[in-house]
């Protein structure tokens, strides 16, 4: 089978032969069929974080397929189902976070595309307990975005409290921004929408935002706060500039939530602010099974729309570029069918 494979952080990826897998008694072999690139592939592939993978390694965490092998202890899915594997490769199911529905935030996650080889592959190994299964008749070059950026902004929606009457800001139109946008309108929000490009500007129109901020010419906050400020804000671009700015669009009582993932980002908080206004400050990190089987069924309800362009695995590297270039649609998906 083909896999794109990461031998050097300081080298472009490989696209080599390698030998099909035999799933162990707990997992299963998925034939990929769609392979989301998110951005943390990318910082996979450079080494870019304070905890690296080990090269050689297949990155790719949202990867779906059909299941064409399972191990003999695989109980929930079986050969012929289509699942998702997310970026949850497996947790330990046994500690109080685990147990409390927070298996996200296990100490002894695997993550795929990370610490196990991921879904840049023709096949992939992922564990049966862990797979999420995809509803019948949703399109796997949507359902692949939707297993990391999906679930990710959709978990972000639901810790930042907001609902019917509240307002948001989502900060950042691109991959994950242009869902969180649907799902804070799904939640009955007033959305505001900020970016720094002409098309995602445009994009976020064309999704129905309330308001439209252009971060390069508008100060934010200010507006914001002209529209009585945000219950929320999901911060979803990698700059200080932009958590500083949705930090400042808050009202009293509002909650920032940071889900992008620069390697050196900093938020500078002022306390007597935050003591004051009753400001709360929390990080999301991707979504259980749960909050993924949820993504999914909004999905094939029609209540979300997938904005995408697929790509051939084979152009990865082109792909990886194109993504850090800034001029991606909102997200890119290998088709390997
Ligand atoms: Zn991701
Ligand atoms: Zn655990």
């Amino acid at each position: 089978m083909k896999a794109a494979v990461v031998h050097d952080f300081t080298q472009p990826l490989v696209i080599e032969e390698r030998p099909v897998p035999e799933p162990g008694p707990h997992q299963v072999r998925v034939r990929i069929e769609a392979s989301g690139l998110c951005h943390t592939d990318i910082h996979a592939a450079h080494g870019d974080w304070p905890v690296r993978p080990t090269p050689p390694f297949v990155p790719g965490h949202e990867g779906v397929g059909i299941v064409e092998a399972a191990g003999a202890e695989v109980r929930h899915v079986t050969v012929g189902e289509r699942v998702a594997i997310p970026w949850l490769a497996d947790a330990c199911g046994r500690c109080d976070h685990c147990v409390s529905g927070w298996e996200t935030l296990c100490t002894r996650q695997h993550n795929s595309g990370y610490s196990v080889d991921g879904a840049y592959a023709e096949q992939a190994l992922a564990h049966g307990d862990y797979v999420v299964p995809v509803p019948d008749g949703l399109d796997p070059l949507d359902a692949a975005p939707l297993s990391c950026a999906g679930v990710t902004t959709y978990k972000a929606l639901k810790v930042s409290g907001a609902g019917p009457g509240t307002r948001v800001l989502v900060s950042g139109i691109g991959g994950l921004g242009h869902l969180a946008l649907q799902y804070a309108r799904l939640a009955g929000a007033e959305t505001v929408a900020v970016d720094v490009t002409d098309d995602k500007l445009a994009l976020a129109r064309e999704l129905g935002a309330d308001h439209v901020l252009d971060a390069r010419v508008q100060d934010v906050a200010a507006e914001v706060q002209k529209l009585g400020g945000a219950h929320a804000a999901i911060a979803l671009a990698v700059s200080n500039a932009s958590f500083q700015a949705a930090y400042a669009s808050l009202r009293r009582g509002g909650t920032l939530v940071l889900v992008a993932l620069p390697a050196e980002g900093r938020l500078e908080l002022p306390v007597f602010d935050t003591v004051l206004n009753g400001t709360r400050v929390i990080g999301s990190i991707v979504g259980t099974r749960q909050d993924l089987a949820e993504v999914f069924r909004l999905h094939a309800l029609g209540r979300t729309r997938v904005i995408r362009e697929t790509r051939r695995l084979a152009d990865v590297n082109t792909c990886f570029d194109e993504v850090l270039s800034g001029r991606t649609p909102a997200r890119l998906v290998f088709d390997l069918r």
